[in-house]
C-alpha cells in the first residue's frame, strides 16, 4: 500500500502531463489563427496586383479620352478656319491644329504603352490568383491536420484528468490540498526529491533531520527553504536512520 507521498509522486507525474496538454489546448485558438493568417500575404499580393491593374486601366481610359478630346477640337478648329479672313489668324489656327495633332499622337502612344503594361500585369494577376488558390489549399490542409491533432489532445487531456481523479483517491484531504497549493504556486513540482542532502528543486542544503525524515514515507516533510514536500528514495536494504 503506497503512502500519501508515494501516491502524490504519481499524481505529480500526471499533473505535469496535464499542465503541458492544457497549455496546448488553451493555445489552440491562437495557433489556429496563426495558420489561417498564412494565407494573408498571398491575398495581399493579389490585391496589390489588382490595384496596379486598376491604375493602368484608368490611365488607358484617360489617355484615350484626352486623344478623343483633341480630335474633336481639331475638327472644330478646321471648321472655324473656313471663316477666317486674315492670314495671321489662319496661321495661328494652323499652329494650334498642329499642336492638337501632336497631342493626339502623344496620348495614343501613351495609351498603347499602358496597354502593353496592362497585358504584363494581367499575366501577373493570373499568377497571383493561382498562387492564392494553392496557398488556400495548403492552409486548409494544415488546418485539417491541426484540428485533428487538437481533437486528440482534448481527448487525451480528459483521459489524464480521469486518471488523476483515480490517482488521488485515498490521499488525505489536507495533504492533497497542500500538494495542490504547492503545485499551483511553483508550476513545476510540489514534491522535491532529496539529492545528496539538498532539496532537488531549490538546491538548498537540508538539515540532516529533514533528510532522515524525507526517507520516511509515512509522514510528509517539507523543505525549510521552498516549502515543497520532500521525498528521498529508499535504497535497497537501506533502512531509514533514526534521528
Ligand atoms: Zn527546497
Amino acid at each position: 500500500m503506497a503512502t500519501a507521498i508515494e501516491q502524490l509522486l504519481g499524481v505529480q507525474d500526471l499533473d505535469r502531463e496535464i499542465r503541458k496538454l492544457r497549455r496546448e489546448v488553451e493555445a489552440k485558438d491562437s495557433l489556429r489563427a496563426q495558420i489561417q493568417a498564412q494565407v494573408e500575404p498571398a491575398k495581399k499580393r493579389l490585391a496589390e496586383a489588382q490595384a496596379r491593374l486598376d491604375i493602368i486601366q484608368a490611365e488607358i481610359r484617360d489617355r484615350e479620352a484626352a486623344a478623343e478630346d483633341a480630335r474633336l477640337k481639331i475638327a472644330k478648329r478646321k471648321n472655324d478656319q473656313l471663316a477666317i479672313k486674315s492670314n495671321e489668324a489662319y496661321r495661328a489656327m494652323e499652329k494650334e491644329i498642329a499642336e492638337l495633332h501632336e497631342r493626339v499622337r502623344r496620348e495614343e502612344d501613351a495609351a498603347v504603352e499602358a496597354m502593353e503594361l496592362r497585358e504584363k500585369n494581367e499575366k501577373l494577376l493570373g499568377l497571383e490568383k493561382v498562387a492564392l488558390v494553392q496557398e488556400e489549399a495548403s492552409v486548409a490542409e494544415s488546418l485539417a491536420r491541426f484540428d485533428e491533432r487538437a481533437g486528440t489532445r482534448t481527448t487525451e487531456l480528459a483521459a489524464l484528468e480521469a486518471r488523476r481523479a483515480e490517482a488521488v483517491k485515498g490521499i488525505p484531504g489536507a495533504i492533497l490540498a497542500r500538494y495542490d497549493r504547492l503545485f499551483g504556486r511553483y508550476g513545476d513540482a510540489a514534491i522535491a526529491r532529496v539529492e545528496h542532502g539538498t532539496c532537488g528543486c531549490c538546491h538548498m542544503k537540508l538539515a540532516p533531520a529533514q533528510v532522515v525524515a524525507a526517507h520516511k514515507h509515512d509522514t510528509v516533510t517539507s523543505c525549510d527553504f521552498c516549502g515543497r514536500m520532500l521525498f528521498a528514495e529508499q535504497a535497497e536494504g537501506e533502512a531509514p536512520q533514526e534521528p
